[in-house]
């Protein structure tokens, strides 16, 4: 069982929380132009790598809030846990985040364009 440190609680067992899958899923905004098949891609595939995953969690037996953590797929070693809305800070989250093909999905270029639009 993992031992899992809400970041506003402290430890707890896993059986506190459920995993919400993937983090940073840009999601496309209503007004997309996406083809059907940038959108399934958004809807349908998922990041399944062997090491480290980037995942949201919710501390459902506790305070309820949402946070993502890093975690090794191999040896459920996690790596870093952090706030919904940061990206990771240490080194091998870094790379996990990059190095998602996600990154160069057309939902979130779509996604970043609108915050570029924004500023
Ligand atoms: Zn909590």
């Amino acid at each position: 069982m993992l031992k899992i440190k809400c970041p506003f609680c402290g430890n707890r067992d896993e059986t506190e929380f459920s995993c919400g899958g993937e983090a940073h899923i840009a999601r496309p905004i209503a007004d997309n132009k996406l083809s059907d098949g940038a959108f399934s891609e958004y809807l349908f595939m998922r990041h399944n790598p062997k090491g480290v995953f980037l995942e949201r969690w919710c501390h459902t037996s506790g305070c309820r809030r949402w946070f993502n953590l890093a975690r090794d797929t191999v040896s459920h070693k996690i790596i870093e846990i952090y706030l919904m809305g940061q990206t990771p800070q240490t080194a091998k989250g870094k790379k996990a985040y990059l190095d998602n093909w996600r990154r160069k999905s057309k939902a979130e270029e779509a996604s970043k364009a609108l915050k570029r639009t924004k500023k």
